[in-house]
């Protein structure tokens, strides 16, 4: 096994778009749903990094800890000499977790090892304008709790201090690296984290405002077992651990003409803008989410059936989204859980069909409305391919169930609002 660098990503387009990070940064990369089975193993060696995708953020911390936990496991036992935990950039969490267990799990109190480097902690990542200082996260130059991850529907942050977010979610003691530190390099750094470790601290939110910053962070977490981070923290690790001869570009590769298709199920604005430019240059179906409630079988059917008159001349979309207030009658009407969940099966029905119906390029909008599809293709694992937005890359199936199937995930705000017609561009090559 070349495996060196393990990840537990706790959602899955987190899991794709820190993949990306790995690959672009010069690591052979593998994004695995969930633990991967033993008759994956030839399908994945070779790989410099594995990214783990569980569900995990908004589950309880025991659950969260549990699966985890069977994922370090196996990610130590394949030859990863490093851990990252993969959280959001905006730090999503509550202050019963997901985020302060996982140190109080693998950090150095956790794990009573007497050897053990405090865990460097930062949702940094500058390129996305992600960027920490003095502990406290800022989003694209705003506090986070100014933000409009303020209002989020399950994980509103009210407090941009990470070191308070972190002391309220862990047992553990937490500390602070300041970008004095940072700056100053990586001798610096390491003196800290050791004077830091001296007082009892387990883990150390780490202030990163550039890419240099990111290469500090990388150099002295490569050389811990653990850290907490988001893809800057990855683009940090993989440029330090990757080998001279980087074996960027060796991944999926665009396959020519093939049957395609778009779901989309995030309400995002960004997402509905790209539907809208959707509607220009491809057949687009806008699915009753009233409907995909109450009578699943018969809108999916409705799907389907748009499916097979326009899959044969090309390219289509089929759509659950809707504006705001449209979303907000219908989790009025329905309950917001029991909606959401209703649709994303729907959507998950509708990409089994498809695929059924020969569809080999498949573009997934939302978050939920992918790991709803994933999981219901029963994917095992993706090779990574070329980057199609900021965040996220163009994804090979590998394993028993749809191998060669090319898929994008997209997280709702990713992408330009051509997204869609980017994604299919790109795999056909
Ligand atoms: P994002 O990445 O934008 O958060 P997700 O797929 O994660 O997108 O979340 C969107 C949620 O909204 C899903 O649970 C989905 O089922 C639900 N949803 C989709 N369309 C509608 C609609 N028209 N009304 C209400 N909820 C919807």
């Amino acid at each position: 096994m070349t495996l060196k660098l393990g990840c537990i990503a706790d959602d899955y387009t987190g899991a794709s778009d820190l993949a990306n990070t790995l690959q672009k940064n010069g690591l052979a990369t593998v994004q695995t749903i969930g633990i991967p089975a033993p008759s994956l193993s030839g399908a994945i060696a070779g790989a410099e990094a594995m990214v783990v995708s569980l569900k995990i953020r908004s589950v309880p911390a025991a659950e969260a800890v549990e699966k985890a936990r069977a994922a370090e496991a196996f990610l130590r036992a394949s030859g990863a000499t490093h851990v990252m935990y993969k959280i959001c950039s905006t730090f999503d969490s509550t202050d019963e977790g997901n985020i302060g267990p996982m140190l109080d799990t693998f950090g150095v109190a956790g794990q009573e090892r007497e050897e053990g480097q405090v865990a460097l902690i930062t949702p940094a990542f500058p390129e996305t304008g992600r960027t920490v200082y003095m502990g406290n996260l800022f989003v694209n130059g705003v506090p986070l709790n100014e933000s409009p991850l303020k209002d989020h529907p399950l994980n509103p942050m009210h407090d941009a201090n990470l070191m308070r977010v972190m002391q309220r979610q862990s047992r553990a003691k937490v500390g602070l690296a300041n970008w004095d530190v940072v700056r100053a390099g990586v001798g610096a750094l390491e003196s800290r984290l050791a004077a830091l470790k001296a007082e009892g601290v387990s883990g150390a939110v780490v202030d990163a405002i550039t890419e240099e910053d990111l290469e500090t962070l990388g150099k002295v977490a490569s050389k811990a077992p653990f850290s907490i981070g988001a893809s800057g923290l990855g683009l940090g690790l993989a440029r330090a651990m990757r080998s001279a001869h980087a074996a960027v570009g060796s991944g999926a590769k665009g396959n020519g003409p093939a049957l395609s298709a778009c779901l989309a199920g995030s309400c995002s604005a960004q997402t509905l803008k790209q539907i809208a430019a959707a509607e220009n240059v491809m057949p687009v179906l806008k699915l009753d989410a009233a409907a995909l409630v109450e009578n699943g079988a018969t809108e999916v059917e409705r799907g389907l059936a748009f499916a097979r008159e326009h899959l044969p001349k090309g390219p289509l979309l089929i759509a659950s989204s809707q504006s705001p207030d449209q979303v907000q009658a219908v989790q009025a009407r329905f309950g917001r859980d029991a909606a959401g969940h209703a649709i994303e099966q729907g959507m998950a029905s509708l990409a089994e069909a498809l695929v059924g119906l020969g569809v080999r390029h498949l573009v997934v909008a939302g978050g939920e409305t992918s790991g709803a599809a994933v999981d219901r293709l029963a994917i095992e694992a993706f090779r990574l391919g070329p980057e199609i937005a900021a965040g996220v890359p163009m994804l090979e199936a590998i394993g028993a169930h749809h191998a060669g199937l090319l898929m994008a995930l997209k997280s709702g705000n990713f992408g330009a609002e051509s997204f869609f017609a980017d994604a299919l561009a790109m795999m056909r090559g």
